[in-house]
């Protein structure tokens, strides 16, 4: 590396870091991004194999409801007209999801709208939940205890490796309960794939930047925050810290990736398996997410894992204790003058591409108006 100062130092090369640096660039500021991993993208990278767009790090489906975030993206891709739409497998049986009236009626035989309103309304009565405390009570006084036991719990317990009595309410309400026969998983305006994968998005977004890979901030900490005015820092925040107030939590992901020399495995995108007994959370056959004609497949099971120390932290876990201990480091974040924490790891947030997009762009703009 040369002795250049630039304007940032950027620590992670994923939506965050790579939006920051498009803006940057664009107002004419110089970029240094380094990543420890050997790509650029954080978890939205894809792997193309056989002509198949690999979502290496689980499945991701862009949706907003936010035009201008909707327009953002598409000035660095087209987007196809992909709709998420995942089956759950139930020990063999099959069930569309989010819940909706197909849901209604394959458990129930259920046909109208005002009939699975009054099964479930049956069934939430006799629990007595005035106000939920927590995903299970959220869960239960939504849709009952036929769909809990069946769709959610087991799902719910194998993902977050803790029990749903003590995981947040808000959990839950990412998944829409509808009575309409749609079984689209998101009520967002827009939604789509980038033709090509995330990869296209990301390549043009760093174009300007230079980019250093398979460097970890924390090796040289020193030497790469001399090399410019300011950083921003896209990594675990309590790492940033040196863990001073303790270690938060994170929920890992172990995914297994195969080939296989047949050309439709099982016929969607996603698919769930909501017991307990089957290890994995979900099956991704990538090529459906962009109506793919390939001869061969790739599918990938995603295990979920408890997060130590080397492994990748996926999920921020916001229950009570973590989200007081994150308030703690926040406040010494507020304190670093010359770094902006920005992105899933850094604010510790259940964030969806387009927050991470709407949150980055929000303080770069800031930024570069502060330095004129
Ligand atoms: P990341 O993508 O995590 O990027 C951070 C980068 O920083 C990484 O590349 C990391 O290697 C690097 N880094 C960290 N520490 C250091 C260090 N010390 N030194 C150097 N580099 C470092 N969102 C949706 O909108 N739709 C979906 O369908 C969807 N599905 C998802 C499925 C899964 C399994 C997961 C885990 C997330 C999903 N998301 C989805 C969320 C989406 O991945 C995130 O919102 C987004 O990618 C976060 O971007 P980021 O830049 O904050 O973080
Ligand atoms: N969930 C569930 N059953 C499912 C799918 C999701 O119970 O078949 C619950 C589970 O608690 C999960 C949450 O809904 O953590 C959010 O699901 P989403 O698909 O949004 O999770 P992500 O894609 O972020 O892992």
């Amino acid at each position: 590396m040369t002795d250049i100062k630039y304007d940032y130092l950027i620590v992670g090369a994923g939506l965050f870091g790579a939006v920051f640096a498009y803006e940057a660039g664009k107002a004419g500021k110089k970029c240094l991004v380094v990543d420890k991993r050997s790509h650029t993208g954080g978890n939205v990278y894809c792997e193309n194999i056989d002509g198949i767009n690999v979502h290496k790090y689980g499945a991701h489906i862009f949706h907003t409801s936010n035009k201008d975030i909707w327009d953002y993206v598409n000035q660095f891709a087209v987007f196809n007209r992909y709709t998420n739409s995942p089956l759950a497998n139930y020990k063999g049986e099959l069930y569309n999801l989010p819940f909706n009236m197909n849901t209604f009626y394959q458990l129930w035989k259920v046909a109208t709208p005002e009939a699975a309103q009054m099964k479930i309304r049956e069934q939430v009565e006799k629990l007595n939940i005035k106000e939920p405390k927590n995903l299970e009570e959220q869960a239960l006084s939504l849709v009952g205890p036929d769909i809990y036991n069946k769709l959610i719990k087991d799902y719910t317990e194998k993902q977050w490796g803790r029990p749903a009595t003590e995981l947040p309410a808000f959990i839950i309400k990412r998944l829409p309960l509808r009575f309409t026969y749609d079984n689209n998983y998101f009520d967002d305006k827009y939604q789509g794939i980038p033709e090509g994968g995330y990869n296209v998005i990301i390549d043009k977004m760093l174009a300007n930047a230079d980019i250093c890979l398979n460097v970890d901030f924390f090796a040289e900490r020193e030497a790469l925050s001399e090399r410019a005015h300011k950083i921003v820092y896209t990594g675990m925040i309590d790492q940033y810290f040196n863990y001073c107030y303790g270690k938060l939590e994170y929920r890992s992901l172990h995914f297994e990736h195969e080939q296989r020399n047949i050309p439709n495995y099982q016929g969607n995108a996603v698919v769930n398996y909501t017991d307990k007994e089957t290890p994995y959370t979900r099956i991704i056959e990538h090529k459906h997410f962009e109506f793919g004609t390939q001869p061969v497949t790739v599918v990938t099971k995603e295990y979920p894992a408890d997060w130590s120390e080397g492994k990748e932290p996926y999920y921020p876990i916001n229950d009570d204790r973590n989200s007081n201990l994150y308030k703690q480091y926040k406040e010494l974040a507020e304190k670093e003058m010359n770094v902006i924490f920005g992105g899933r790891l850094a604010e510790y947030k259940y964030y969806d591409m387009h927050h991470i997009i709407a949150h980055a762009l929000k303080k770069v703009r800031l930024e570069l108006d502060n330095s004129k």
